[in-house]
C-alpha cells in the first residue's frame, strides 16, 4: 500500500485518493484544483471535450463537507470524467458527433447518476470516436486524441479520451464503453487497466446507443482495485434498461480480495486454470506484443496458475460477424437523428425529405455514414438472410465456443490487440485495417462475456502492451482477483508517461 502523501496528487489512483482524503492529507477541493490545472495544460492531447470547472469545484466542496460530517459516500471526493457517450444533465453530450453539437440532455445516464450519488466528482466530458465507432479516436468530429506515451500515436478507441486522460494523470479514473473492445483496447494502448463487464451489468440508460446488443459501460483506471471500486458504484439493476441484469448489488473490491481455496501468500492464483486460445497467438501477432503477453502469463504461472491450451475456432469470423451485426443495429439506432427530434438540422433545405437528407449528410462523419449504409444493406430484403441472419447464427456459435473452453479453464487470456498503438493517420483511408485489429476483443463482446485489459509491459518504441483476461458470465470478481494478484507482483500499472 503506497503512502498517498508521498506522491504527486495526479499520480494517485482511486484507492490512494480515498486513503488520502480519509487521512486528511489533502481535500477533494485541492485535488480537483490540481487536476483542473493539468487538464488546462494538456489541451493538445485532445482528451476533454468539455470541462466543468465550476461544477467540479462545487461537487468537491460538497464531498469534503460530507466527509467532515461523517457521511461520505463510497467515492466521496474522487475526481473522474465521463466518456461523452453518456448523457449528462445541463452539459453538452455529443457522442463525438457534430450531429449532437449543442445538445443538452435533460437527464443523467444511470452510470453517471450512480457515480455522483457515491460522491464522485466529474471534471467533464471526454472525447471519443463518433458514436463510439472506431479503434483509434480518429473518428471524432472534434479532432483526434493523442497517446500520452507518444503524442504522434493514437490512444486507441473508441474510449480514447478516457484512456488518455487517465494515462496522462488528468483524472484517476474515467468511464468508458465497450461495444467491440473500446474499453480494453484503449486501456491496452495507454498502459491503464479497464474492465468491460458482462453484458447487462451496467445500465445502458442514457448511454447514446451504437449497437444495443453489444454496448456495455465500464471503468478505466490505473489498477484492478480502482476498477473494482468504480464498478461497484456504477453497476447494478436498472428498471429503465430492459436488458439490465437482475442481480443484487455487488461488492467487487471484496470479490477481488476473496482468497481462492488453497491459495497461499506466494501463490494467490493457485488452482486457477488460464486457457490460452491458440487463435489468440497467430503468426501475424507482433513479436513485442506476444513477448510481453507470454511473460505476463509466465508471471501468472509463478503466482500459482496453470496454463492450458484451448481453442476458439471462430475467432477470425468474429470480425465479419461483428461488422455486420454492429452496423445493422447502428443503422436502426441512428435513424432517430433526423434533424427533428434531436440533433443538427440543415440551415438550407427544401421539402421534408430534403431536410432529412441534408441534416444527416452534414451531421454525420464518414465512418458513421459507412456503417449506416452497411447496416441498412445487410438488413434489407433479399440480403437479410444472407448476411444478418448468418451473422446471428455465427454469433451463437462463438458464444458456444467460449462455453466449451470454460469446461477446461476458469479464465481465458491473450493479447488485447495485435500490435501496440499505431501512428495517427497511419491507416490512411482504409477502414479494414482498423477492423482487423479488433480481432481479439470482438469475440468476448459478441458472446457478452466480461473482459479486462491489464498492463503487461512495454513493446516497440516503449509503447504499452495489454494482457487481455476474459471470464465467464458474471465472473468480474474472478477477473479482478487475477488482475489484482498480477498487479501486486508487477509494477507495469504504476508506470506513467513523461
Ligand atoms: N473498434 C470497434 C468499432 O469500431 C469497437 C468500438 C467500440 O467498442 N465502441 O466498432
Amino acid at each position: 500500500m503506497s503512502d498517498p502523501t508521498q506522491r504527486p496528487l495526479h499520480d494517485l489512483g482511486v484507492a490512494d485518493v480515498l486513503r488520502g482524503l480519509q487521512a486528511r492529507a489533502f481535500s477533494s477541493a485541492e485535488l480537483v484544483d490540481h487536476l483542473l490545472a493539468r487538464v488546462a495544460d494538456a489541451r493538445e492531447l485532445g482528451a476533454f471535450l468539455h470541462v466543468d470547472a465550476d461544477g467540479a469545484r462545487q461537487a468537491a466542496r460538497a464531498a469534503d463537507a460530507a466527509r467532515a460530517a461523517g457521511r461520505a459516500g463510497a467515492l466521496a471526493g474522487v475526481p473522474l470524467a465521463h466518456k461523452d457517450i453518456f448523457v449528462t444533465r445541463g452539459h453538452p453530450s455529443t457522442a463525438g458527433s457534430k450531429m449532437l453539437a449543442g445538445y443538452a440532455s435533460p437527464f443523467d445516464a444511470t452510470v453517471v447518476a450512480r457515480l455522483a450519488e457515491a460522491g464522485a466528482v466529474s471534471l467533464g466530458k471526454l472525447n471519443c470516436d463518433e458514436f463510439a465507432m472506431g479503434s483509434a479516436n480518429e473518428n471524432s468530429a472534434f479532432g483526434p486524441v493523442r497517446n500520452p506515451w507518444d503524442t504522434a500515436r493514437v490512444p486507441g478507441g473508441s474510449s480514447g479520451g478516457s484512456a488518455a486522460a487517465v494515462a496522462a494523470g488528468l483524472v484517476p479514473a474515467a468511464t468508458g464503453t465497450d461495444t467491440g473492445g473500446s474499453i480494453r483496447q484503449p486501456a491496452g494502448f495507454t498502459g491503464i487497466t479497464g474492465i468491460k463487464p458482462t453484458y447487462g451489468v451496467c445500465s445502458r440508460y442514457g448511454m447514446i446507443a451504437f449497437a444495443s446488443s453489444l454496448d456495455q459501460a465500464g471503468p478505466m483506471a490505473r489498477s484492478a482495485e480502482d476498477c473494482a471500486l468504480l464498478l461497484s458504484a456504477m453497476s447494478g439493476f436498472d428498471e429503465r434498461d430492459a436488458t439490465s441484469a437482475q442481480r443484487p448489488p455487488q461488492d467487487y473490491a471484496a470479490a477481488m480480495r476473496q482468497p481462492r481455496d488453497g491459495a497461499t501468500a506466494a501463490q494467490p492464483l493457485k488452482g486457477l486454470r488460464i486457457g490460452l486460445p491458440r487463435e489468440f497467438f497467430p503468426a501475424a501477432l507482433a513479436a513485442d506484443v506476444e513477448g510481453r503477453v507470454r511473460e505476463a502469463l509466465g508471471q501468472m504461472e509463478a503466482l500459482g496458475a496453470t496454463l492450458v491450451d484451448v481453442s476458439l475456432p471462430r475467432t477470425e469470423l468474429s470480425i465479419p460477424v461483428y461488422y455486420i451485426i454492429a452496423p445493422a443495429e447502428a443503422s436502426s439506432n441512428l435513424s432517430r437523428f433526423d434533424g427533428v427530434r434531436y440533433g443538427h438540422r440543415a440551415a438550407q433545405h427544401g421539402d421534408l425529405q430534403d431536410m432529412y437528407r441534408r441534416s444527416r449528410s452534414e451531421g454525420f462523419g464518414p465512418e458513421v455514414k459507412r456503417r449506416i449504409m452497411i447496416g441498412t444493406y445487410v438488413l434489407s430484403h433479399g440480403y437479410y438472410d444472407a448476411y444478418y441472419l448468418q451473422a446471428q447464427k455465427l454469433r451463437r456459435m462463438i458464444a458456444d465456443d467460449f462455453q466449451a473452453c470454460f469446461q477446461q479453464c476458469d479464465l481465458i487470456a491473450g493479447p488485447v490487440a495485435p500490435s501496440v498503438a499505431w501512428k495517427l493517420g497511419e491507416q490512411g483511408e482504409d477502414p479494414i485495417q482498423a477492423y482487423l485489429a479488433d480481432i481479439f476483443t470482438l469475440p468476448a463482446s459478441l458472446a457478452g462475456l466480461p473482459g479486462m485489459s491489464v498492463p503487461a509491459g512495454f513493446g516497440a518504441q516503449g509503447m504499452p502492451v495489454g494482457l487481455q483476461l476474459i471470464g465467464n458470465y458474471f465472473a468480474e470478481g474472478q477477473l479482478l482477483h487475477a488482475a489484482h494478484a498480477f498487479q501486486q507482483a508487477t509494477d507495469f500499472h504504476t508506470r506513467r508517461p513523461q
